[in-house]
């Protein structure tokens, strides 16, 4: 990352909405993802955190509202069009391919990047170059001794890794994560956040994440949905102590 680069504004929300019937899941959310940062977005279930991050990513097109990537008005651009701008969300283990190996799996993330990607998939492993930035990026989530194993083989812990590695696979400018540390153990969870930590120093990152520790161990930035709508956003130590974020979502104060 540049001097330049860091800070940059990545991706500027502004006034997203979105109902599903009677029921408004996203009422005027507007932040900014920068280059660099950690922005998590915290709330209690049904808040509306999938819903904007559905958006953002180009599945769900917002009833009102314009995103933005890097200046560029991406509202109403296709998936695949925004991941090749340098948008990417982290892969759901359902979309790996189970009999696969690891490495196979992250070759065809690295395939879609590549201008030569229109000819048939073939085995990563016959062909140098997907496999080498393939084993690049498994070596940057800590599964390089993990290549040649099945995805289906894999730990949940690992599974998620490999999730993660795909996302990286295109080499994103922006990763937008959702709860990458469900379903894992005190260990499992340690490894992943010192992972996504990491993730700054060559990414924006947008982390919907319920662990409220790893939140607040990670994050440069918070904001805080509440029934659709944005009830407190900045830095971790003023929504820690922000009385409206600790009545209305936690509760109680928040202990990290
Ligand atoms: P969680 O933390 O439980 O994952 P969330 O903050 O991500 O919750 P969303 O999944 O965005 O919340 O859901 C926001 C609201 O919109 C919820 O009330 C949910 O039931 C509703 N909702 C989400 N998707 C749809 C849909 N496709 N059709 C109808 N309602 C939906």
């Amino acid at each position: 990352m540049t001097e330049s680069q860091k800070g940059e504004a990545l991706l500027e929300a502004r006034s997203i909405c979105k109902a599903y019937g009677a029921l408004q899941a996203n009422r005027e959310i507007s932040l900014t993802l920068r280059f660099g940062e950690i922005h998590a977005l915290i709330g209690p279930n049904g808040a509306g955190k999938t819903t904007f991050l559905s958006q953002l990513a180009g599945e769900i097109t917002p009833d009102r509202g314009r995103i933005l990537f890097r200046g560029r008005d991406v509202t109403r651009l296709a998936v695949h069009a925004r991941a090749r701008l340098g948008l990417a969300r982290s892969f759901q283990i359902t979309s790996l391919f189970r009999s696969f190996s690891a490495a196979d799996n992250v070759a065809m993330g690295v395939q879609a990047r590549e201008p030569h990607s229109f000819r048939f998939w073939q085995p990563a492993r016959q062909d140098p170059i997907l496999r080498e930035p393939a084993l690049a990026v498994l070596d940057r989530v800590g599964l390089a001794a993990k290549s040649d194993q099945r995805a289906t083989e894999l730990s949940h812990g690992d599974q998620r890794r490999l999730e993660m590695a795909m996302a990286l696979a295109s080499d994103p400018l922006l990763l937008l994560l959702d709860e990458p540390l469900a379903g894992m153990g005190p260990e499992e969870s340690r490894e992943m956040t010192e992972l996504l930590g990491r993730l700054r120093d060559a990414h924006g990152v947008l982390l919907i994440e319920h662990d409220m520790d790893a939140v607040f161990k990670l994050a440069d930035r918070v904001t805080v949905l509440v029934e659709g709508g944005i009830i407190a956003s900045g830095h971790p130590a003023e929504i820690r102590d922000d009385p409206a974020v600790q009545h209305a979502y936690l509760g109680d104060p928040v202990s990290c």
